[in-house]
């Protein structure tokens, strides 16, 4: 699958929260067609979204389910910013002749920086310790040591693709003991493998969850897993809301069942429940993942690389399993 080379102008959508790179990324080759939410598509000109050959999403709070894809009967191609793409009904465009594509690798490093910087600061309380010097207590008496640390523990990693092994580097240079659980074991990677997360979670003390969101992973984290992680348990969740149980996961750190959260995303973003917010055994953080400037750059320029790899003829850059574009 690769797109024909023509001089004829091409007519793109861009879905999502306006990114200059990406509005700014076209020639004049390209007529660009802007709707920043769902509500904006709607107002469509049917006319225009006859003629519609390539999408840019720019952010995963709006989608690219059947009914919007389904508007564009000449699409040949979905450039979506972020690696996770739950909110792409991949299967419909695989079905459909349309190309997926997703940005990952650009992310890598940044995405397993916060995951194992919330592993630490969750273990050694950073945000309590900062409240802490802020109220003027530390004035009058030293802050209590820290139950958790990283020193005498063993990482269950949850997900062992390309962001898992970075954070599997990090901790090795930590000295902490990796073993992974996926669906297959990875290709290349030495550490031990858990077909079963039951097992693994009762083999080890933390879990760092670094899964895609979708079907197959909604829930896995459930109350089973917890119970099986024990009273020292600590969960880092860089994956997907929907990948914790989250009314479990509540219930399990107000009753002791597991010991602490650090948790960068959440089942019903931007709405975080209350409970969590109260409680000082968890670390909460605004889905910061890759959002830092540089990272957040690069991922906006691979979607547009992607966009004019595909009109220039050739497969594109990094489509995603369901859509693998091959050359002509
Ligand atoms: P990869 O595709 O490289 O790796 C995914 C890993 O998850 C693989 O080891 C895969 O192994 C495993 N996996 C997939 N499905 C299941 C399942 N049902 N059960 C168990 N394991 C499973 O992805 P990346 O490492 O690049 O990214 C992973 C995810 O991280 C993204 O999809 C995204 O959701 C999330 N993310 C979050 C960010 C944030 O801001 N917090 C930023 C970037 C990414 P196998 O197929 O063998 O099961």
């Amino acid at each position: 699958m690769a797109a024909a080379i023509s001089s004829e102008k091409i007519d793109l959508v861009i879905y999502g929260p306006h990114k200059p790179i990406v509005d700014n990324g076209f020639s004049d080759q390209f007529v660009l067609h802007k709707f920043e939410t769902r509500g904006d598509l709607d107002r469509l000109n049917p006319a225009v979204a006859e003629k519609v050959r390539g999408i840019a999403v720019t952010y995963n709070s709006v989608r690219g389910d059947k009914a919007m894809l389904a508007q564009f009967p000449k699409l040949e191609i979905v450039s979506s910013f972020g690696v996770g793409y739950d909110h792409i009904d991949a299967a419909y465009a695989a079905e459909h002749n349309i190309v997926v594509a997703n940005t990952p690798d650009v992310l890598t490093e940044e995405v397993a920086d916060i995951a194992l910087g919330l592993l630490i600061a969750t273990l050694r309380e950073f945000v309590k310790a900062d409240r802490y010097l802020r109220s003027g207590l530390w004035t009058t008496q030293q802050f209590p040591l820290s139950v958790g640390s990283l020193r005498d523990r063993k990482v269950g990693m949850v997900g062992m693709g390309r962001i898992g092994q970075a954070i599997g580097r990090r901790l090795e240079a930590c000295r902490v003991p990796v073993v992974y659980h996926s669906r297959h074991p990875a290709e290349g990677v030495s550490y031990k493998h858990y077909p079963d997360l039951i097992e693994m979670a009762k083999a080890v003390d933390t879990l760092v969850l670094i899964v895609p969101g979708g079907a197959s992973t909604a829930n896995m984290i459930n109350a089973e897993v917890m119970k099986a992680l024990g009273p020292r348990g600590v969960i880092i969740n860089v994956a997907r809301g929907s990948v914790i149980d989250e009314q479990a996961l509540i219930a399990a750190l107000k009753s002791g069942t597991i010991l602490s959260a650090g948790l960068d995303v959440f089942a019903n973003e931007p709405t975080v429940p209350d409970e969590l917010k109260a409680m000082q055994n968890v670390v909460l953080l605004p889905h910061i993942g890759s959002a830092s400037v540089v990272t957040r750059n690069a991922m906006d320029q691979l979607v547009v690389d992607n966009l004019k790899t595909w009109f220039a003829g050739k497969p594109p850059l990094t489509p995603v399993a369901e859509t693998p574009a091959k050359g002509r």
